[in-house]
């Protein structure tokens, strides 16, 4: 029966030094989120490493593979990290790994699930009952829309309108002990939850390399996402930069906080004249940039 495997001999090496679980032997780092979320590192790859350094070594010895070289000094390692970084040479980032386990409202998992590089295995709603969690925004939350930016809200509206929403949420929410009854009285699971809201909360565990972790995060934790997807992408950085700080370091100053420049705006500076564009979202964009950098 199977496959004979008996002339394969595995060997089992031990470490060469010392080596530490960069998640200090937890079983999981949690950090909560709003009123039931929460952003669970459950797993990291590599989660044994040398002793005195970070999961930031498993990038190094990826880059070096090419040259034999093996890790270096912790200063020469951040000096190709950064280097790295800088020039958009990826796949070494993607030698680390983490799994979440994520608890979230639908809402947040649609924009979420957008983000086609995780592996993902999420709650069922056909097999298992849908739990009684719903997000609250607190009132002070309540955002008005913007009449900047059509996707979004920023300035909280006022007292009474934000507790006319909270109110209309209850309502939504009471449907709830409808969804119980239905399916006592025989309504299959994958049917009587349709009628739920969307910000009832769902769940799933995330697996992502860092490279395209960053891409989540670069993307999330900007401004333009919606503040509660922001929250989680601000709790998965906190997560992982004690792990990979100086990757983290790196995407902060090369990535994050850094800023693009258009041909149209770097001829702009050259000139001194206004930028080379009758569209004004493009101008608007170019004010902003001007303004981040005192221009
Ligand atoms: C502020 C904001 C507003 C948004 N608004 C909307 C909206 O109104 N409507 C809407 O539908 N979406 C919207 N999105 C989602 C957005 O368009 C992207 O789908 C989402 O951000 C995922 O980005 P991504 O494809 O780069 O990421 P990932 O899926 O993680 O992919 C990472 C990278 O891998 C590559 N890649 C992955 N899969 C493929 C593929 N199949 N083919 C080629 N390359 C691939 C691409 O280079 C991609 O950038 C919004 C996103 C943000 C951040």
């Amino acid at each position: 029966m199977g496959i004979d495997l008996s002339d394969i001999q595995i060997q089992r090496k031990k470490f060469d030094n010392p080596v530490h679980d960069v998640m200090e032997n937890a079983a999981r780092w949690e950090v909560k989120v709003h009123d039931h979320g929460m952003v669970g590192l459950v797993d990291v790859m590599p989660r044994l490493i040398p002793a005195g350094k970070t999961a930031d070594v498993a990038i190094v010895q990826a880059a070096r593979v090419s040259y034999g070289e093996g890790t270096k000094h912790v200063n020469e390692d951040r000096g190709l990290i950064r280097y790295l970084a800088r020039h958009r040479h990826t796949t070494p980032f993607e030698m680390v790994e983490f799994k979440f386990h994520h608890v979230m409202p639908i809402f947040i998992a649609r924009q979420w699930i957008r983000h086609r590089t995780a592996n993902v295995n999420e709650y069922s709603a056909r097999y298992s009952v849908v739990p009684d969690r719903f997000y609250h925004p607190s009132i002070d939350n309540v955002r008005r829309q913007s009449t900047v930016n059509r996707q979004g809200g920023d300035e909280p509206i006022e007292h009474a309108t934000a507790q006319e929403f909270l109110n209309y949420l209850d309502k939504c929410e009471s449907l709830y002990s409808d969804y119980e009854k239905l399916m006592e009285k025989g309504v299959s699971r994958e049917l009587a939850r349709i009628g739920l809201p969307i910000n009832v909360y769902t769940e799933w565990y995330w697996k992502i390399d860092l490279h395209n972790l960053f891409h989540f995060l670069s993307l999330r934790m900007d401004s333009h996402a919606q503040q509660e997807i922001q929250d989680y992408a601000r709790a998965m950085f906190a997560l992982i930069q004690p792990i990979v700080p100086i990757a983290a370091e790196a995407f902060l100053d090369y990535n994050f906080q850094a800023m693009h420049l258009t041909r149209l705006e770097i001829q702009a500076i050259r000139t001194g004249q206004a930028l080379d564009t009758t569209n004004k979202r493009e101008t608007a964009e170019w004010e902003q940039k001007k303004a981040q950098l005192g221009l």
